[in-house]
């Protein structure tokens, strides 16, 4: 999959998506993820790239002019998903996650201040996602749990395809609730079936509990 990111701080992208797994992921070649800064294709001579908002209000309304050139300029003439992360738009889930996971490319536009003109959401047919019913000050950390989410769905990000397929939300419940040594803790031990080695055991009481789970912190899963 290739991800094109578009924010006026790439710094502070490229510093979390070069470390830990991802980090790796695209090391080893897995991910091609790709950091632009829109202020580069600005045509204003200070290097500008928000003004004030029509109409008034506080804060500042990011340009269309650099947001378009950056896209135009990277996408060249390949077909990609594009993406502007938005309080306004569909609320992002696992459901959602598999879906965008399937594309092989896409552009994600982070906006800031205000927010971007809309002229050029409209112009380029962005699609809106958000990441929950609140507003964070920038599109850097939204494209970022995306960019996490769908990254850890591709082939070679993770070790094998357990380790997303048996996680929460993936099929509709949460998971199991797990222990590590030692077996007893401040008087809290292990559940039996645990250290039996009995494995269809260990896989009936990991579905019982899923359910359990689910139903305790999450009964609208199930609804
Ligand atoms: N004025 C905008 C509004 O009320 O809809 C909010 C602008 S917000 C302060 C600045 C940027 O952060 C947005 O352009 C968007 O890219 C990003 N952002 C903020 N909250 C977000 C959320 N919940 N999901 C995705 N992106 C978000």
């Amino acid at each position: 999959m290739k991800i094109d990111l578009l924010t006026l701080f790439p710094e502070m992208c490229e510093n979390y998506l070069s470390e830990s797994i991802i980090g790796r992921a695209r090391k080893a070649g897995f991910l091609d993820i790709n950091c632009h800064n829109i202020r580069d294709y600005t045509e204003d001579k200070h290097r500008r790239v928000d003004d004030k908002a029509y109409g008034g209000g506080t804060g500042m309304v990011m340009n269309a002019q650099p947001i378009y050139d950056c896209v135009k300029n990277v996408q060249g003439t390949a077909n990609a998903r594009l993406i502007y992360m938005s309080p306004q738009g569909k609320t992002l889930n696992q459901e959602l996650i598999k879906e965008i996971a399937k594309e092989e490319r896409l552009i994600l536009l982070c906006g800031h201040y205000e927010g971007v003109d809309c002229r050029v959401l409209e112009e380029l047919e962005f699609e809106e996602i958000s990441i929950g019913d609140y507003v964070v000050t920038g599109g850097e950390l939204p494209a970022l749990v995306l960019i996490d989410a769908v990254a850890r769905l591709q082939d070679g990000v993770l070790p094998s395809e357990d380790a997303y397929t048996e996680e929460s939300h993936y099929d509709g419940l949460l998971e199991e609730p797990k222990y590590t040594r030692p077996e007893v803790w401040r008087g809290r031990a292990v559940p039996e079936v645990l250290i039996s080695g009995h494995h269809a055991n260990i896989e009936k009481w990991r579905e019982e509990q899923r359910k359990k789970i689910t139903k305790e912190k999450r009964p609208d899963m199930l609804t």
